[in-house]
């Protein structure tokens, strides 16, 4: 029986936790230099929750079920001793698995080794392009191929397997590395998710033609080889997953603008100065920092205040995407991790 469900019986199980608001990419998709450039204005330190304040957290959203947490950013392998977190996290009671999104850069083999110590389980690392050329346009900051694949190495040998590859596929970009990158992943072990581009955000001028969607995305991995759909390990799963016929593994396909997944949609996520969102595209947070460090508030009291805030959630917003709702103001996905 889940503690507290939102307005659509949707239970609470998946925490994002984004631990900075830094990046060192500038993928056009997310963090376009002309927005993100030298003179924007990061979080200053003392605005960051702490390590004790996103530990308290994480306890007191284990209280109302959440089961997995799932460390993002900016990219968090910027946010210094980010193993301590992990540890003092994975000793929360109720918290079953602890994973993290990562553009890769900054894992090698002693960090990825350091990490899973921690406690840190899975991760997904993000990739979108095997040549150098199209990949080093979309970071726009020059970082090659080898290095991201080196981080994926580094995170199978420090065992935080099975690992999964992001890839956001823009329309006259990267769509024609679909099949260099299946078929360079297949047999690995290592899960390929394509990602529909989305209209996170107001800054990466988002627009439909550029979308890549799931259909075509599957017809184009079919005329290589034969697939058949896997069913989803839990509800709220969000992408759709699909095995090779001939064992090659599995793929994944992450369509939130074709194929919306909002119905089972349990994930909330916090940002790194504390504000939470209880939607992707939402256009307003909550404010947990305050609560937190309001000395007159207890545990109960804040826990109160995060349950009544999930219970009035009714975010629905891809699968009532339109013009409208595309056009009003939206946090950034650099802000809140995806
Ligand atoms: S659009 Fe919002 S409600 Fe829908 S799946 Fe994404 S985060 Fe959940």
């Amino acid at each position: 029986m889940p503690i507290v469900v939102d307005q659509y019986q949707r239970p609470l199980h998946d925490l994002r936790l984004s631990v900075t608001d830094r990046c060192n990419f500038r993928c056009v998709y997310c963090m376009p230099k002309e927005v993100y450039g030298s003179r924007f204005h990061f979080l200053p330190k003392h605005d960051l929750l702490t390590f004790d304040e996103l530990t308290r957290a994480v306890w007191l959203f284990a209280q109302l079920g959440v089961k997995k947490i799932r460390i993002t950013g900016g990219e968090p392998l910027l946010r210094r001793d980010l193993d301590v977190l992990i540890h003092q996290i994975s000793e929360v009671e109720g918290i079953e698995e602890i994973a993290m999104t990562t553009n890769g850069s900054g894992l090698d083999t002693q960090r990825a080794k350091t990490l899973q110590q921690a406690g840190l389980r899975r991760v997904t690392v993000s990739l979108d392009a095997l040549t150098d050329k199209i990949f080093k346009a979309i970071n726009d900051v020059g970082v090659p191929v080898s290095r991201i694949l080196s981080a994926i190495d580094a995170a199978i040998a420090a065992g935080l397997h099975p690992i999964k590859v992001n890839m956001v596929l823009k329309r006259d970009v990267n769509d024609q590395q679909i099949i260099p990158m299946a078929r360079h992943f297949r047999h690995t072990g290592v899960t390929l998710r394509f990602i529909e581009y989305m209209d996170v955000g107001n800054t990466n001028g988002w627009r439909m033609d550029d979308v890549v969607p799931a259909s075509e995305i599957l017809a184009t991995l079919q005329q290589e080889w034969a697939l058949e759909p896997v069913a989803p390990t839990h509800p709220g799963e969000v992408a759709r997953r699909y095995r090779y016929q001939d064992g090659g593994g599995e793929i994944g396909i992450i369509a939130s603008v074709t194929q919306p997944f909002c119905q089972a949609c349990s994930r909330i996520r916090v940002s790194p100065e504390g504000q939470i969102y209880t939607c992707l595209f939402c256009s307003k947070g909550f404010d947990l920092r305050r609560l937190l460090r309001e000395d007159s508030l207890g545990d109960e009291q804040v826990m109160q205040a995060l349950k009544s805030l999930w219970a009035a959630r009714d975010d629905q917003y891809s699968l009532n995407r339109s013009k409208a709702t595309g056009s009003g103001p939206k946090v950034e996905m650099s802000h809140i991790g995806g």
